[in-house]
């Protein structure tokens, strides 16, 4: 009963938007970022790259091949750096990657 009330106590506290995005675009900030896991603070890494990209025009392009990124690949992970061929590559440890 005691952790049922802690969790919704939680949950109204940041507006019930537990989605990472808006999590990183509502509350960007350091606090934000010591409150994550390390999952969490790579895949934010990679939403604040994306932005870069968007500001750079470069955004929806292979970091690697250069070629488009598939829409639907850009919707269901909007912050790749690779199209889905590269990407595999780079799960296997075949691509160099910039530091
Ligand atoms: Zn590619």
């Amino acid at each position: 009963m005691y952790k049922e009330d802690v969790r919704a106590g939680q949950e109204s506290a940041d507006d019930g938007t537990d989605d990472i995005v808006d999590r990183a675009n509502n509350a960007y900030n350091r606090e934000l970022m010591f409150s994550l896991s390390d999952t969490e603070r790579k895949t934010l890494l990679q939403i604040e790259d994306a932005l870069r990209r968007m500001d750079q025009g470069t955004y929806g392009k292979c970091a690697n091949c250069g070629n488009p990124i598939n829409p639907l690949r850009l919707e269901a992970v909007p912050w790749t750096r690779f199209c889905i061929e590269c990407q595999e590559l780079a799960e296997r440890g075949m691509l160099e990657l910039e530091p």
